[in-house]
């Protein structure tokens, strides 16, 4: 299945622009451009790179570099340039464009020939293909001017440099996308928790977040005033889509509280549309005139690609959203959520973690069936809720937790390796996952701590560490990686000298 209903993900493109000089004349500024257009045209043709590529000419002093930087800020699809040194650039060419350019910027070190023509190598052909040597002047000033910038090095024809590019884009749309995430919190933060408070100026300042809060019964009234006839049509869509597990509760009385969630599902997503909200928080503890907790609602909302976080942790929320915008239109996408950290399987050799949470876990991750359940929910007050339960998938994953110092927020990215339970757990009434943090649970579960992360996560299997990385450098944050290479000694170094680094 892929994840192109992501709603709001845009079509953007990507420009390639060729840097080089008009000391070797005429007839070797032609080749350049030649080449050029073919790379542009074989990495569109691979189908690898999830958005298309748009050749520019080439680039070969101050004035067009310039108008070529400025051109990209100016166009709204245009979500980061790729840079290429053909022959040598002199770089302070690129010094105005460069600190007048504001978008995702990479730097291709590549050359259009892949192997050395030993036959036939000449003076011509070196001074033609020198990105060796064009990238080197350009890679320097590019870090002299401190400017952040990722560097894929590689023959453009290899798959695995194609890979990267592709993976970069989706970095470079969360970029993009960061600064139009409008988060909405229903009622306040869940009381005296910590990892769910945070600085949202700050957030503002660094991510371009917009974190509002409004009073519960304002949303509460979008659901009261859902008609009848459409809560019956979306019930009669999850009764069409999912097995129902009503667990001897009468079939009308289990009807009536699925009917509840159809409701909230149909009155906060207008409410969601009407303010132009992409991620949303709710707490159990001030639900107002709400009849259930959101659990079915929020679950699907989230399958529609909005950003979730409970108990009030917008942070969750909008990383979420970040990453539902950044994996749009993967193929076969194996999915996103919002996720908790619950109860440990200490056995040794089958180490793990078992994530759920109260009820909202994104259907996106799902493995097999889909149930409906009607349970008692012994926090919140409110009548029993529907929600949707299942297990998810096997595989590779990132789980990231977004903390917030006091001065300063760190992106933790722990890859983990998700399982199947042995057995089935008939008596759990949540979607669960289960995973075993690299390098192991221990070193993981350790580390974790250390780094300070929170107890939510945003979880995803489509999108790697490098991504999530890439994107933290990118807003100037500070990227923790929990994975194979990492022993607590070094972590504990790691951010010892980050502590320094970031202040
Ligand atoms: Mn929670």
């Amino acid at each position: 299945m892929s994840n192109s209903n992501i709603f709001g993900a845009k079509p953007y493109q990507f420009w390639f622009a060729t840097g080089s000089q008009d000391l070797y004349g005429d007839e070797c500024l032609a080749k350049v451009a030649e080449h050029s257009k073919i790379i542009v045209a074989k990495l569109n043709e691979s189908g690898v790179l999830p958005y298309e590529l748009v050749w520019k000419p080439t680039l070969i002093d101050n004035t067009s570099i310039r108008r070529l930087f400025n051109e990209a800020n100016g166009d709204v699809n245009c979500a980061g340039v790729i840079t290429w040194m053909h022959t040598f650039s002199p770089a302070k060419s690129w010094i105005l464009g460069l600190q007048e350019y504001r978008k995702p910027l990479m730097h291709l070190h590549t050359q259009f020939n892949q192997e050395i023509p030993y036959d036939a190598i000449d003076m011509d052909f070196m001074n033609e293909n020198q990105s060796a040597h064009g990238g080197r002047e350009y890679g320097h000033m590019v870090t002299r001017m401190g400017i952040e910038r990722k560097v894929v090095a590689g023959h453009w024809n290899d798959p695995a440099v194609r890979k990267r590019m592709a993976d970069w884009m989706r970095t470079a749309v969360g970029i993009m996308e960061s600064s139009h995430i409008r988060v909405v919190r229903v009622a306040d933060n869940m009381r005296n928790v910590a990892v769910t408070e945070g600085d949202k100026v700050e957030a503002q300042m660094k991510f371009g977040w917009e974190i509002d809060a409004y009073p519960v019964n304002e949303i509460a009234a979008y659901v009261d005033a859902v008609p009848a006839g459409e809560i019956d049509t979306l019930v009669e869509e999850y009764y069409g889509k999912y097995e129902l597990l009503t667990e001897g509760r009468d079939e009308k009385e289990f009807r009536a509280h699925v009917a509840v969630q159809a409701g909230i599902e149909i009155g906060f997503e207008k409410f969601l549309k009407d303010h132009d909200y992409h991620a949303i928080v709710t707490h159990f503890g001030d639900l107002g005139a709400l009849k259930q907790l959101p659990g079915l609602a929020i679950q699907r909302l989230m399958e529609k690609g909005y950003g979730f976080g409970a108990e009030g942790d917008w942070k969750t929320a909008a990383m979420v959203r970040l990453m539902k915008l950044m994996t749009a239109g993967v193929k076969d996408a194996k999915g996103t959520s919002f996720m908790e950290d619950y109860t440990y399987n200490l056995v040794p050799g089958k180490e793990g973690i078992l994530q759920a949470h109260m009820l909202e876990v994104c259907p996106t991750i799902s493995d097999g069936s889909i149930g409906i359940k009607v349970c008692p929910l012994s926090m919140g007050e409110r009548e029993d809720p529907a929600r949707l339960v299942f297990t998810s998938k096997e595989g590779p994953a990132i789980a990231t937790s977004l903390i917030d110092l006091g001065h300063r927020f760190r992106l933790i990215i722990n890859e983990v390796d998700c399982k199947k339970v042995e057995k089935p757990m008939p008596k759990l009434p949540v979607a669960t996952a289960f995973w075993t943090p690299r390098p192991n649970l221990t070193t993981g579960a350790e580390s974790w701590i250390l780094a300070g992360g929170a107890h939510h996560t945003a979880f995803t299997y489509d999108l790697t560490a490098e991504q999530m990385g890439d994107w933290a450098e990118a807003m100037g944050i500070e990227a923790v990686y929990i994975d194979n290479d990492t022993t607590i000694r070094g972590l504990k170094n790691e951010m010892r000298w980050n502590q320094a680094a970031y202040r």
